[in-house]
């Protein structure tokens, strides 16, 4: 809900319906079952939001919007296991905008469910010409919370699996905690047929928002991706070390695969609580690259070297 006020917010209906639209959106940003007034100060960000927006959408409708590709790769023996999908866009204007920046506009704007669907389509393509040359890895792909409860999106997702021959296991949906918001008006559902379709399902940034013990219980979930906050803060903070530490043993005792995300240097990766992680990502390991960089990049890739294993 938003909410604007007269008459400070606004003289006339039309005025206060903007403000209060704002104050929606702000709101919605927020997460499921907000409130926000109206502050002054949304009325420039405003502005300038809708120009991003309004940029986006045609982007998107214009199918201009790209994906990179980063590699996960294993703690244990170093092979790379998947590649996760990443959405990019560069506009004339605006430049290289980053995800963290533009997919927000995009749930705001109720269109997010393009940006999933284009970089998916790309994706799978990807996947599906790298299974043809012989390499066998997984592909992980975002999904926001609005694409995820729109119904049958499991079932598309099957759908477009098997028309590129890729059996659901080499897929991965990762999910961020926001989905758990408002549990009782579908989500788990959706999450629930996601793994049911034998997809794997991955807690996207876990430790950042609102994931509850509860659903790690409940939910089909096979991965967990440790939120990179952790990877950083562990070199630094014996807190943040037995956080890391003991996510790994919980996930592991739930049988589910760890992954620390974000391991930017050596100092991080040899840190011990994390060479007991399942799976690593991070700069240290790549960068996200385009598609056609992607089985060179396998093929070329040793593993750490001892160096790097610390
Ligand atoms: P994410 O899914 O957690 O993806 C990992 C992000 O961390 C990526 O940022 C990646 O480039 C960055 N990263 C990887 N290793 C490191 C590292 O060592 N250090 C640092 N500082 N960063 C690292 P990116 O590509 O900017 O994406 C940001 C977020 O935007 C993603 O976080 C994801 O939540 C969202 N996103 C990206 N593509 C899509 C998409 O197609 N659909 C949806 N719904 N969300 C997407
Ligand atoms: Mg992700
Ligand atoms: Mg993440």
């Amino acid at each position: 809900m938003g909410v604007a006020l007269y008459p400070a917010d606004g003289m006339s209906v039309d005025d206060l319906l903007r403000a209060a639209t704002t104050a929606l959106h702000r709101a919605k940003a927020a997460g499921r079952g907000r409130y926000q007034f109206y502050l002054p100060e949304m009325g420039e960000a405003a502005r300038g939001r809708l120009e991003g927006m309004n940029a986006l959408r045609r982007a998107v409708r214009a199918g201009e919007l790209t994906v990179f590709f980063q590699p996960v790769v294993s703690a244990v023996d170093g092979r790379v296991v998947a590649v996760e999908a990443l959405a990019r866009w560069s506009d004339p204007i605006l430049g290289d905008v980053p995800p963290d920046t533009f997919i927000p506009l995009a749930e705001m704007g109720g269109f997010v469910h393009d940006i999933d669907l284009s970089v998916r389509q790309q994706a799978l393509d990807w996947l599906a010409r790298w299974r043809r040359a012989g390499l066998d890895i997984r592909l992980h792909l975002n999904a926001s919370e609005q694409s995820v409860r729109r119904p049958g999106f499991a079932e598309r997702l099957l759908v477009e699996a098997r028309a590129r021959d890729i059996p659901p296991d080499r897929l991965v949906i990762e999910v961020t905690e926001s989905v758990f918001v408002g549990v009782d008006d579908g989500a788990p559902d959706s999450l629930a047929a996601i793994g049911g379709a034998g997809f794997g399902l991955a807690i996207d940034d876990y430790g950042t928002g609102y994931a509850s013990l509860n659903y790690v219980r409940r939910l089909p979930f096979t991965m967990i991706k440790l939120a990179r906050e952790f990877a950083t803060g562990a070199s630094r903070s014996e807190r943040d070390r037995e956080i890391v530490r003991s996510t790994i043993a919980l996930g592991r005792h739930l049988g589910m695969v760890v992954v620390v995300e974000g391991v930017e240097d050596q100092a991080e990766r040899s840190l011990l609580g994390m060479l007991d992680a399942d799976l690593l990502q991070g700069f240290l390991i790549a960068r996200p690259m385009p598609g056609d960089e992607v089985e060179a990049w396998c093929r070329a890739y040793g593993g750490l070297t001892t160096e790097e294993r610390g």
